[in-house]
C-alpha cells in the first residue's frame, strides 16, 4: 500500500490525522504517511473520507 498526498490540493480538514493518527501524522512540521501502521482496509477508508482528494492510495504499490 502506498499513499500519496498533494499539498496543493489538501484543505487541511484533518480527516486523515483524526481518522488514523498512527498512519497520518505531522513530524517536525512535515506531514508523514506510514500506511504500514494500519490495515489496508483502514487506510483506504480514511483516504476515501479525504474531502479534497489530496490523498491517493495505490493498493498494489509497496
Ligand atoms: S483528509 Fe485530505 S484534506 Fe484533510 S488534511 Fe488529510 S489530506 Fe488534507
Amino acid at each position: 500500500m502506498k499513499v500519496t498526498w498533494d499539498q496543493n490540493v489538501c484543505i487541511h480538514a484533518g480527516e486523515c490525522v483524526k481518522g488514523l493518527p498512527e498512519v497520518f501524522k505531522v513530524v517536525d512540521g512535515q506531514f508523514v504517511i506510514d500506511p504500514s501502521k494500519a490495515s489496508d482496509a483502514a487506510v483506504l477508508g480514511v483516504v476515501a473520507k479525504c474531502p479534497s482528494g489530496a490523498l491517493k492510495a495505490d493498493a498494489n504499490a509497496a
